[in-house]
C-alpha cells in the first residue's frame, strides 16, 4: 500500500478552505481580516467601555433577531466555554434533579457534573446507543436535559420537551454545535445554550444562554437561597452583567468580535432558516455520496437523526486513519473521528461558514485517495 500522506491531490480536488472540523472550525476569512482592521482600536481595550460593549450589544440584538426571541427571554453570556455553563447551570438552574438525555460524549458528560454535585439528587440518565438518541422517561425531575446536535455522534434530534413542561419543569438544551446551523422554536426550549466556535465561526472560551423567563425566575430563586455558587459560576452574576452588555471577568475580545461578524453574515444571508438551508444543503451532498459509495455509509441508520451539521460516515474496506492522514498532507484537516466512539469513521463538519462546493469537492477528494490506496 502508498504511504497515505505521500498521495498529492490534484488541484482540483482541493478546496477553497480545507476546515472541516467540528470545533474549533473553519473561521471566516474575511472576518479575520476585518478584525485585523479593527484591532488597533478595538483589541487590547477595556471590555468596561463602550468600544467592546457594543459589540456585546450587538451580540445580544443579533441573536435576538435571528432567533426571533419570544418576549420575555434574555441573552446570557460569560466565560468558560459551553463545559463552564454546564458547572454554572449544576449550581444555578437545576433545582433538586435533572433528567439527562445521554447519548454520546458531551451529554454524557453533562450528567457526570449533576451525579457528581453533592447538592443535587442523583440525576435521572436516560441512555441510547452511538448512532441513536433516547427518549424521555418524563421522570418528575425539575430540569430535561439534551442536546440538539450530539457532536461526538453526529445525531441530531427535535427539540422537544417531556410532557407537562412548566415553570418547575425547565428544558435546557446543549446547541452547541447545532445553534447558528439548525432552526428551532424557542418557545419550546427554556434554556438553549452554545458556545461560538463552532456554528458561529468564532473561537472557544465564551458561553451564550437564550433563557426563557422561567428560566430567568429559577436562577433568581435558587440565587436567593442559601446555596453556595462560586461567582465565576453564579448564573445571578451572569444574567446582571449580560444585562449590563459585559461579562463577570475580561472576555476574549477577537471571540466576541469573530462571533459578531458572523452573526450579521448570517442575518445577511437568510437568517437562521438561511443558515438551516445551508447546511441542509451540504448534508445533502455528503450522505448522498455515502449512501451510494461502494466503501462509504452513514454511521446514523435513521435519516431524521443524520445531523446537518456534523457528517459521521463509516467505512469498510479501507483505514479511516489513512484517508485521514492523507487528507491532512494535503492541507485538509480535522475529519478524524471523535476518538472515544472507536470506529472506522470520519466525522466532517458541514456547519454553514463550510461552503457546499468545498464538501463536494471534499467527497471526491476521499474518492481520488480510496482509489490510490488501493492501488
Ligand atoms: C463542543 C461541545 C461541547 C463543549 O464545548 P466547550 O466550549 O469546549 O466547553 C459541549 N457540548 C457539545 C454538544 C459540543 O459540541
Amino acid at each position: 500500500m502508498p504511504d497515505p500522506a505521500a498521495i498529492q491531490l490534484p488541484d482540483d480536488l482541493r478546496p477553497s478552505d480545507g476546515r472541516f472540523g467540528s470545533g474549533p472550525s473553519k473561521v471566516r476569512t474575511d472576518a479575520v481580516q476585518r478584525l485585523a482592521a479593527a484591532a488597533p482600536t478595538y483589541l487590547g481595550t477595556s471590555h468596561r467601555r463602550e468600544g467592546v460593549r457594543v459589540v456585546v450589544r450587538r451580540i445580544k440584538q443579533g441573536l435576538a433577531d435571528l432567533y426571533s426571541l419570544p418576549d420575555g427571554y434574555e441573552v446570557l453570556l460569560g466565560n468558560g466555554g459551553t463545559t463552564a455553563f454546564w458547572d454554572a447551570a449544576a449550581f444555578g438552574l437545576i433545582e433538586r434533579q435533572s433528567e439527562h438525555l445521554s447519548f454520546g460524549e458531551f451529554t454524557a458528560k453533562f450528567a457526570a457534573v449533576t451525579r457528581g454535585a453533592p447538592h443535587l439528587e442523583d440525576p435521572i440518565i436516560v441512555e441510547s446507543p452511538p448512532g441513536t438518541h433516547p427518549a424521555w422517561k418524563g421522570s418528575d425531575a425539575d430540569t430535561f436535559a439534551m442536546a440538539h446536535n450530539e457532536t461526538s455522534t453526529g445525531v441530531t434530534m427535535p427539540v422537544e420537551a417531556p410532557d407537562g413542561r412548566s415553570a418547575d419543569r425547565l428544558l435546557i438544551v446543549d446547541a452547541t454545535s447545532a445553534a447558528g446551523g439548525i432552526a428551532v422554536d424557542l418557545t419550546q426550549v427554556d434554556t438553549y445554550y452554545f458556545a461560538p466556535q463552532k456554528a458561529f465561526a468564532s473561537e472557544g472560551g465564551l458561553w451564550l444562554a437564550l433563557c426563557s423567563p422561567a428560566a430567568i425566575a429559577r436562577i433568581e430563586r435558587i440565587a436567593a437561597t442559601d446555596r453556595w455558587q462560586p461567582p465565576s459560576l453564579s448564573l445571578l452574576i451572569a444574567l446582571e452583567n449580560s444585562r449590563l452588555d459585559q461579562t463577570y471577568n475580561t472576555p476574549a475580545l477577537a471571540t466576541l468580535f469573530l462571533l459578531e461578524d458572523t452573526i450579521q453574515w448570517m442575518l445577511a444571508n437568510g437568517g437562521l432558516a438561511g443558515m438551516a438551508k445551508r447546511t441542509a444543503a451540504s448534508a445533502n451532498v455528503v450522505y448522498g455520496w455515502a449512501d451510494a459509495s461502494a466503501f462509504a455509509t452513514p454511521f446514523v441508520q435513521k435519516p431524521s437523526e443524520r445531523s446537518p451539521v456534523t457528517a459521521t460516515i463509516d467505512f469498510e474496506g479501507v483505514e479511516a486513519d489513512d484517508l485521514a492522514a492523507a487528507l491532512r498532507a494535503n492541507g485538509i484537516v480535522d475529519v478524524e473521528s471523535y476518538r472515544k466512539l472507536g470506529r472506522n469513521q470520519l466525522r466532517i463538519a458541514m456547519f454553514p461558514a463550510i461552503e457546499t462546493s468545498d464538501l463536494e469537492i471534499l467527497t471526491r477528494a476521499i474518492d481520488h485517495i480510496v482509489a490510490a490506496l488501493q492501488k
